[in-house]
């Protein structure tokens, strides 16, 4: 029989499960609504599950039966879209509830997709490369089987357990079976730049993380609420998960942010600094905790001990909805998944378009920009009444000079869309009184319900 709730852990609590947890934060913000009940019930339910078994044959010659997972929770947008996991852990409870958050992510950040999530129920490390190409092979084959892989259909991209060489194995099988298909690179995203991926998109996530955690320190009244100073700068962080989105996020936010980071928990251990090793990974003090590993990690037991003043849900689910209210009568600050960890979509989203429009962002507009700084620079030059000094211009061309490259028009896009989105959910936080996580539920709510009205479907 399924696991009716995530096993991640052991610790997602209560008989509710993930999905009735989230669901549970979706009521919550469908309260402070005044959408149609069944519109919003319409919202919060998964459309679509499958789960199934396939064999694949080990290294030693020995046959395994792998099971397969992919959810498609909402297609008010299309294509759906959302991450590959690979671990023990993976159920169809989990595809759900993961799937569901992809949905409120993709609407809060304004992406138009709906959401998605697929598993494959295995411990990576215990096998070769060969035996996951197999095995990612396999799987492809059996969604595309099924019409659940497709760039107009469902789009998947890495998460826990998978990374760029999986994504590049899916799009390797999918365009064997679909090579008529001009657009069949866009079946998955998060690929090897060589092979149609989009510069930024490895550290999307992390970035994200990082733009996020900048904008909420910005706001004076909010770290004053807090008890912090405002700015990131010189923050204490503590991380759990130095995987994709844990490693990029310290990364980024030590050196572009400037905070410090004392504190890293990975599956084996933990180092801590100043105070040496420590072995509990979630109760270090700190100013910001960034869950980054899985879901449950926060749950009710632990919550009381937490010693950070913000924590940051870089990972989905980090925190169980017991826990969220204990942290919120502590006056924690929480930073939600569904906005907070949305960079990795975000960036997928402009890799999906440069797959659909065959060609690499500003490809076309970057001599042209390059020439205009250098025409304005110029211009500059002769209008002011003493000439420049010719090294001063040389430099300053050379400053200015370069037109954007698709690396910077990716970050830029990312950046954007992570300030905006902020705002956003701030502003509704402020004008209903709620904690973040409600208020980025019901931007969520508010937008899928919008595009609902806006198809006409319902009669
Ligand atoms: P990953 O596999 O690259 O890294 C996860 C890391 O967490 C690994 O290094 C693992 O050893 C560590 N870990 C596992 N259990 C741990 C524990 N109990 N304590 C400490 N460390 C532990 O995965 P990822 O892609 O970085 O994903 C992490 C989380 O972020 C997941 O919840 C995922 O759904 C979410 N997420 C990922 C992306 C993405 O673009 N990859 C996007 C959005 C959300």
């Amino acid at each position: 029989m399924e696991a009716t709730s995530s096993q991640t852990n052991g610790q997602v609590e209560s008989s509710l499960g993930f999905f009735g947890q989230v669901n549970q934060m979706f009521d919550a913000a469908a309260a402070q609504t005044d959408h149609d009940r069944g519109v919003l019930h319409q919202i919060r339910a998964c459309d679509n599950v499958i789960r199934f078994e396939f064999p694949i044959k080990r290294d030693d010659g020995t046959i395994q039966v792998i099971r397969g997972y992919r959810g498609e929770h909402s297609h008010h947008m299309k294509p759906t879209k959302g991450g590959i996991r690979y671990a023990t852990s993976v159920n169809v409870d989990e595809v759900m509830a993961l799937s569901a958050l992809m949905s409120y992510k993709c609407a809060i950040m304004d992406v138009p997709f709906g959401g998605a999530k697929g598993g494959v129920c295995i411990d990576a490390r215990k096998y070769s490369t060969k035996e996951l190409k197999r095995i990612t092979r396999r799987y492809t084959f059996e969604l595309a089987r099924k019409d659940f892989i497709g760039p107009g259909t469902d789009v998947p991209a890495p998460d826990y357990g998978t990374g760029k060489q999986e994504m590049a194995w899916i799009m390797d099988t999918f365009t064997r079976i679909g090579d008529e298909d001009l657009n069949a690179l866009a079946c998955v995203t998060g690929k090897p730049v060589g092979q149609g991926g989009v510069r930024g998109r490895t550290e999307a996530t992390g970035r994200g993380v990082y733009y996020g955690i900048r904008e909420a320190c910005e706001y004076e009244k909010d770290m004053k609420r807090f008890g912090l100073e405002p700015g990131l700068e010189g923050k204490s962080i503590v991380i759990q998960g130095l995987g994709n989105v844990g490693y990029h996020a310290a990364k980024i936010l030590d050196e572009e942010g400037g905070a410090d980071i004392v504190g890293i928990a990975e599956i084996e251990g933990a180092i801590y600094n100043p105070d040496g090793l420590a072995v509990d990974d979630v109760v270090l003090p700190c100013d910001i905790l960034i869950p980054a590993a899985l879901e449950g990690v926060i749950t009710s037991d632990n919550a009381p001990d937490i010693r950070a003043t913000i924590v940051a849900e870089a990972a989905n689910g980090p925190v169980t909805s017991q826990a969220d209210d204990l942290l919120q009568n502590k006056e924690t600050m929480v930073i939600p998944d569904v906005y907070l960890n949305a960079g990795g979509v975000t960036v997928s989203y402009f890799e999906w378009l440069r797959n659909l429009s065959h060609m690499r962002h500003g490809r076309m507009s970057r001599r042209f920009e390059e020439r205009n700084a250098e025409r304005i620079l110029h211009a500059v030059d002769d209008l002011t009444t003493e000439d420049f000094d010719e090294d001063l211009l040389e430099s300053l061309i050379e400053r200015v000079g370069f037109g954007a490259s698709e690396r910077d028009l990716v970050n830029s896009g990312l950046e954007d869309t992570m300030t905006q989105a902020y705002g956003e959910i701030r502003a509704i936080r402020e004008e209903k009184g709620v904690d973040m996580r409600t208020a980025a539920f019901i931007s969520a709510i508010d937008k899928i319900a919008n595009s609902y009205e806006q198809m006409g479907i319902f009669p």
